[in-house]
């Protein structure tokens, strides 16, 4: 009898504790809130021609408890694969280019834990949207080098794609969440950052001098990830944070990604919360930026698009 109350307190056990920490790993943990940000507020002087244009090329099809905690597994979100262009009178640049030409043929060599939980439409790629606007490029800056983010960089063959010195490792040793098969002749060109701190982040790189498109380092979700900040002429601040967080409510409920989804997404998920908090602390002190997370389409809602995306062209 006694020995019947065992086998089922650990058979309880066996199946309950699981449970437990599955439920806790996706519930919601806010993290404790920052001070605003005090520093200085760095002068700009775009100019006026400096526009940002929306790049969504397709979508993943996920629900929320994979973006935050605390999100629901029966919300169903798309999460964009998206770039965003930046008109500048010196030279036009992307930021990320989303899902690409060949996305299908490059996705079959993700490890099969990617393409297991992954779902994706692929709508227009990014080279084709900006052909049509007639838009040539300078150079395409990455905020990191994952698949879902580089996907487009064959379709600008010669066009230089800048990154950070860490990044280009993390790109030669092949890190997670790349591709299997590298891309061969992209011309990655490294940039540093020759200037001092910028809105909570330890240094910078003033793209053209003149403060409207500034690089900060945000190691974490990968190594040599950055965010990228754009200033509008009319004073409107873009920061483009990349993966930081998934979607927006990692900034106004300062929830991280659930623990499970952290192990598999995140260089230094530590590295990636301290980011995190800075642009919550920036949010704090400057309620009207227009934060994009990468994968957050409703961002993107925010600026207008380079072209009307059509929804169902392919879907996998
Ligand atoms: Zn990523
Ligand atoms: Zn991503």
């Amino acid at each position: 009898m006694k020995n019947k109350r065992v086998y089922f307190a650990v058979a309880a056990a066996v199946v309950l504790v699981p449970h437990a920490l599955f439920l806790h790993t996706f519930s919601a943990s806010p993290l404790p809130k920052p001070d605003p940000y005090i520093g200085p507020i760095p002068s700009a002087t775009p100019p006026k021609e400096l526009a940002v244009f929306a790049v969504v090329a397709g979508v993943n099809h996920r629900v929320t408890a994979e973006g935050y905690r605390g999100g629901s597994f029966f919300d169903h979100r798309d999460f964009s694969m998206a770039g965003a262009l930046v008109k500048h009178p010196q030279g036009n640049l992307l930021i990320d280019t989303g899902f690409g030409r060949n996305i299908d043929e490059q996705f079959r060599t993700l490890p099969w834990t990617i393409r297991a939980i992954t779902k994706y439409s692929l709508w227009q790629p990014a080279v084709d949207q900006l052909q049509a606007a007639g838009k040539p490029l300078r150079a395409i800056l990455l905020t990191h080098s994952h698949w879902d983010h580089v996907s487009g960089l064959p379709d600008f063959p010669g066009v230089p794609v800048w990154v950070t010195t860490q990044e280009h490792e993390f790109i030669r040793t092949g890190g997670k969440g790349q591709f299997g098969k590298p891309f061969t002749g992209i011309r990655y060109e490294e940039y540093g950052f020759e200037g001092g701190l910028y809105l909570g982040f330890p240094a910078s790189h003033d793209v053209y001098g003149d403060g409207s498109i500034v690089v900060v380092p945000a190691p974490g979700h990968t190594p040599g990830s950055v965010v990228v900040f754009v200033t509008l002429a009319n004073g409107t601040r873009y920061p483009f944070v990349g993966d930081i967080v998934w979607q927006l409510e990692g900034i106004s409920e300062r929830e991280e990604r659930p623990w499970i989804i952290r192990q598999g997404a995140d260089s230094d998920a530590e590295g990636n919360r301290e980011n995190m908090l800075r642009i919550i602390a920036l949010k704090e002190r400057l309620p009207e930026l227009i934060i994009v997370p990468a994968h957050d389409i409703r961002a993107f809602a925010e600026m207008p698009k380079l072209a009307q995306a059509s929804s169902g062209t392919t879907s996998h």
